[in-house]
């Protein structure tokens, strides 16, 4: 499949803004989106995602900004001229048509008559040989959304656009598909744009993720790197959970950014600080906290914080423990689940402890705590 489409180049958002009314949905927004890569536009509802799906399709005109292909300003064209392809939650097939119909469609519309081979590569491309004769109606909702991936593909767009295309699947046929789209995109080699508020799909799938929100990127990387190293307490919030504790950053001695919370000194590596001084949240993911009943087990090096275990959680592969500090802050910590007990009971005093190359260190606006 690779190399059947002209070279396209790198998609570019330069200064993009749409305003509807006073109401400005998308804020003067300039990424990358590198030729070939699975790129996911992660936000809650009302942040901005589709409408910037929709100017890069055509569908919504740009109130300023660009939209470049390659070299190319495509921003003026209209949808149908623009080498780009959408996919919607709502599969959008033809009732009428079979599935061989549905998928060669964009082709007869090009005026493309012998169309079988395609139409048998992309059934095959998606999994569903042998459906063709097929009518939308006969095919569960997963089989319908990769009809609808067929026919947005047959015509080798540079791009493809899937605009919450797993929304409407089940959880466990969401989590197949998320597998599944991303070995397809690996095969057609093309840039995929997806667009969605669930942060593990777009983990899942995605090479780079950009997290927006109220028109703009608050961050925008790899999954591990924003998960492991959030820019902000919004991303923190939104990818996951996580211990966000007020405190004041420091100076720094040697290698560390000193941090103070609730009275305590704590430090985190320079390279996870995003602030060597002013108000801060220190934070520390679920996973990397860790909990004793005996603070002899803390670890040399780790750092702590005591408390009593308020809520034990038996979530299958984990515990999720709510440990209530003596400053009265909650803490959450998740501790793999053996199988072989160890678990803790509620009403423990227990120590909260991690290796600070684990904690980051964000910037905290006014009025956040
Ligand atoms: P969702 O996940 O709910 O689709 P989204 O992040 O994709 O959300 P958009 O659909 O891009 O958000 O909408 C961004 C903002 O722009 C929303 O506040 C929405 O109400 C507003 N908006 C979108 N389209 C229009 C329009 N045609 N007229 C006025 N406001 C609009």
């Amino acid at each position: 499949m690779k190399g059947q489409q002209t070279p396209a180049g790198d998609l570019r958002l330069v200064d993009l803004t749409k305003r509807f009314g006073v109401f400005t949905a998308v804020d003067d927004l300039t990424l990358t989106i590198p030729q070939g890569s699975f790129f996911a536009l992660l936000g809650a509802s009302g942040c901005g995602k589709t409408t910037t799906l929709r100017m890069i399709a055509g569908l919504e005109q740009p109130t300023s900004g660009q939209v470049l292909l390659g070299e190319q300003d495509i921003a003026g064209l209209r949808p149908y001229k623009r080498p780009v392809n959408t996919v919607f939650q709502s599969y959008a097939l033809f009732p009428h048509l079979d599935i061989h119909e549905n998928v060669a469609f964009g082709l007869r519309r090009r005026g493309i008559r012998k169309v079988s081979d395609q139409v048998e590569q992309m059934l095959a491309l998606v999994q569903l040989e042998g459906y063709g004769r097929r009518r939308p109606a006969q095919l569960s909702g997963g089989q319908q959304q990769r009809v609808a991936l067929a026919r947005a593909l047959i015509n080798h767009p540079q791009v493809l656009l899937l605009d919450e295309p797993l929304g409407a699947l089940d959880l466990k046929l969401r989590r197949q598909m998320q597998i599944e789209l991303k070995r397809i995109q690996t095969e057609v080699g093309i840039t995929f744009v997806h667009v969605t508020h669930d942060q593990e799909e777009a983990m899942t799938m995605a090479d780079t993720v950009a997290v927006m929100n109220a028109g703009r990127i608050e961050q925008l990387g790899a999954p591990a790197d924003i998960y492991e190293y959030p820019a902000t307490a919004f991303v923190a919030n939104f990818l996951g959970q996580s211990n966000l504790l007020a405190a004041e950053a420091g100076g720094r001695a040697a290698d560390d950014v000193l941090v103070t919370a609730h009275g305590s000194r704590f430090s985190v590596p320079a390279g996870r600080a995003r602030l060597t001084d002013g108000p801060a949240f220190l934070g520390v993911r679920p996973e990397k906290l860790h909990l004793v009943d005996d603070p002899d087990r803390v670890p040399a090096g780790h750092q702590h914080v005591g408390g009593v275990v308020s809520d034990a959680s038996y979530v299958g592969v984990s515990t999720q423990y709510l440990v209530r500090t003596a400053w009265g802050s909650e803490l959450t910590a998740f501790a793999a689940n053996s199988g072989l007990g160890g678990q803790l009971a509620v009403g423990t005093a227990v120590t909260a402890h991690w290796d600070p190359r684990h904690a980051f260190l964000l910037p905290r606006a006014a009025g956040e705590d």
